[in-house]
């Protein structure tokens, strides 16, 4: 088995995790990992309240805030805990 899933986060990936806020809650940073095609995946754990969770809220301007002045490339989803 590779273990290329082991590898620590280049600066990019750690400096938009740091630089996250969500706008609605006192979100939380969750697992990070790379998966088989070597993409970055980082779970933004929100508050079990955050309209980000009911899609009322789009997280748009906090991805762009966070994503901002680094060469990354960033895909939201949300997933249900
Ligand atoms: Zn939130």
């Amino acid at each position: 088995m590779s273990n290329r899933r082991k590898l620590n986060p280049p600066p990019e990936v750690r400096a938009y995790s740091a630089a996250y806020r969500c706008s609605d809650c006192t979100s939380t940073i969750g697992k990070t990992y790379r998966d088989e095609f070597g993409v970055w995946h980082i779970a933004i754990e929100h508050d079990e309240t955050c309209p980000v969770l009911t899609g009322t809220t789009d997280p748009f301007a906090d991805v762009v805030n966070a994503a901002r002045g680094l060469a990354v490339g960033v895909v939201v989803g949300q997933v249900r805990l």
